[in-house]
């Protein structure tokens, strides 16, 4: 789950890490309000769940009420789009009214977990403030990226090293400390997936303080945290994913051509694998899970045909408590909502009831490809599009 900047950096603020004066509106009037008590100038930002705002005019420096009354009237209540929300739009309810810091130096810091290291990784870079992505395949060389010992936590000798690789005096290493500290501990506690502190700056006082804060969190243990579901603004997600959420069926949107309907995680990683090896690019991941009957697979394939990207869709299961015929009947309830315009179907069943499953497609007029394995799956996707 994401979360706006402003709450982002509310939780930093509780953690001792240092942000800039800000106060957060929701209309032109508490916007104008708000950029009075910052005297005559002040940076705007509108708050959506993407970066790359600057880029798209959404971060701005004002100097008088024209520029802010100018700013409300294009940005409250529109939909904008930066190089991080792809296709989709996202609808702008909130502006932050922020000080205006005086930047020396912008620098890139954030916290993941690194899967294969089982450790909370630390990634710098002296390159902020601009597409980290962009600085790994440019300059790999100016990112430093290392697991955090589970005992210790950041070690001072880590700290250390990570202030020699972004340049900064030593004069900053207890400040570095605090910020490097607070963010593993908010970390931990809150059950972050990521922070993403782009930019951290040294400001002309010398000051360390964190510009831009973008934080996501481990939706398996939200539970653990109402305080942190408070800051679920649901308008920021994908509809796809809240309704299927709402059914049990993990769905995540991304960006490609193939929607995918399969179940079981592994066997939907391997799947999106296949994808991708054939040169296309999955459309969504989708785990209907274990015990789906007719009406939560009609939905799971709703879903995937509601994405207007979507040119073709690989069916891959896997019959066990889900049978294979009932899968099939699901299926067909969706489909039938889209007659002749439904996209092209390629199908994999194995196991339960998975002989019942295909004769009942074949009896469709759906242009519908059947395969017996990821292989075959390939060669069917290269023949396509
Ligand atoms: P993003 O584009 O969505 O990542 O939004 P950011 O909050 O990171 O802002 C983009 C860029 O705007 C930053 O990298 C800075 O260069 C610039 N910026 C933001 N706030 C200020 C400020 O207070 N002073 C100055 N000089 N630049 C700022
Ligand atoms: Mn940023």
């Amino acid at each position: 789950m994401k979360i706006h900047e402003y709450q982002s950096k509310e939780l930093l603020k509780l953690f001792g890490i240092p942000t800039p004066e800000s106060i957060v509106t929701e209309n032109k009037i508490s916007l104008l309000n708000a950029f009075k008590e910052f005297g005559s100038r002040a940076v705007l930002k509108v708050q959506v769940h993407a970066g790359g705002r600057g880029k798209s005019g959404g971060v701005k420096l004002v100097e008088n009420s024209k520029d802010v009354n100018d700013f409300a009237d294009k940005f409250f209540g529109k939909y904008f789009k930066t190089i991080q929300t792809g296709n989709d739009s996202v609808l702008i309810n909130k502006i932050l009214v922020e000080e205006v810091s005086n930047i020396l130096s912008e620098m890139y810091l954030a916290l993941l977990v690194d899967g294969s290291h089982q450790s909370i990784n630390i990634i710098v870079s002296p390159e902020g403030g601009t597409d980290i992505e962009e600085v790994a395949s440019k300059n790999p060389e100016k990112i430093l990226n290392f697991p955090v010992n589970t005992i210790l936590g950041p070690t001072d000798f880590q700290i250390r090293e990570i202030l020699d690789f972004l340049s900064l005096d030593i004069k900053s290493f207890s400040k570095l400390k605090n910020i490097i500290q607070g963010l593993y501990k908010l970390y931990l506690e809150k059950d972050c997936s990521l922070i993403e502190i782009n930019p951290l700056i040294v400001d002309n006082r010398h000051e360390l303080i964190a510009l831009d804060a973008k934080i996501s969190f481990d939706e398996d243990a939200l539970y653990k945290h109402e305080d942190i579901l408070d800051l679920r603004d649901i308008n920021q997600e994908n509809e796809i994913e809240i309704q299927t959420a709402e059914l049990g069926i993990k769905y995540v949107q991304l960006k490609g051509s193939v929607g995918c309907i399969v179940n079981g995680a592994g066997l939907a990683m391997a799947t999106m694998d296949v994808i991708q090896s054939s040169g296309l690019k999955p459309a969504n991941f989708l785990d209907i899970g274990g015990g789906a009957d007719e009406e939560k697979i009609s939905k799971a394939m709703s879903a995937v045909l509601s994405d207007v990207n979507v040119k073709i869709v690989l069916v891959n299961l896997f019959g066990g408590i889900l049978r294979c015929d009932v899968a099939s009947r699901g299926f067909i309830m969706a489909l039938d909502k889209y007659q002749s315009s439904a996209p092209k179907l390629i199908i994999r069943m194995q196991g339960t009831n998975s002989e019942e499953g295909k004769d009942i497609l074949n009896a469709t007029n759906y242009n519908i490809s059947f395969a017996e394995n990821l292989d075959q799956i390939s060669k069917i996707l290269m023949d396509k599009e």
